[in-house]
């Protein structure tokens, strides 16, 4: 089955979606889900749930990582979020077992966003096995 999440995004940062990938797998004893976001500068990726300074890091890290440049020629000028989009990835894959998702204690599934505030959305497949 196939779910579509909306989501109203700020400027740059992570936002813990595991509640949602949670809800689109309910009723699934075992199989996989793909998490897909459909966007070219915004990310899918799973980090740290426990200490919001992780999240906080890692866009300081990817700023640091891909900043602006001035020699970048895309017209619409957020080359940089285009660029952390590809190299964070837009989707992830997930175990699910004994109805639950196969995740560390301290692992959540985070929406990226690197050229908001927009609505976003993202989509969950599950395939029983
Ligand atoms: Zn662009």
């Amino acid at each position: 089955m196939l779910r579509k999440f909306q989501l109203d995004t700020p400027r740059e940062g992570f936002i813990n979606i595991t509640s949602q990938v949670r809800e689109a797998i309910a009723g699934i004893d075992s199989g996989i889900c793909v998490i897909f976001c459909p966007h070219t500068t915004a990310a899918i990726t799973i980090n740290e749930n426990a200490d919001p300074d992780v999240t906080r890091d890692l866009t300081l890290g990817l700023n640091k990582a891909f900043p602006d440049r001035p020699e970048f020629k895309h017209s619409e000028g957020n080359s940089h979020a285009h660029l952390k989009s590809s190299c964070v990835g837009v989707s992830e894959t997930l175990i699910i077992e004994q109805g639950h998702l196969v995740l560390g204690t301290w692992q959540s599934v985070y929406f990226c966003e690197f050229d908001g505030p927009r609505k976003r959305s993202f989509y969950v497949k599950a395939i029983k096995d």
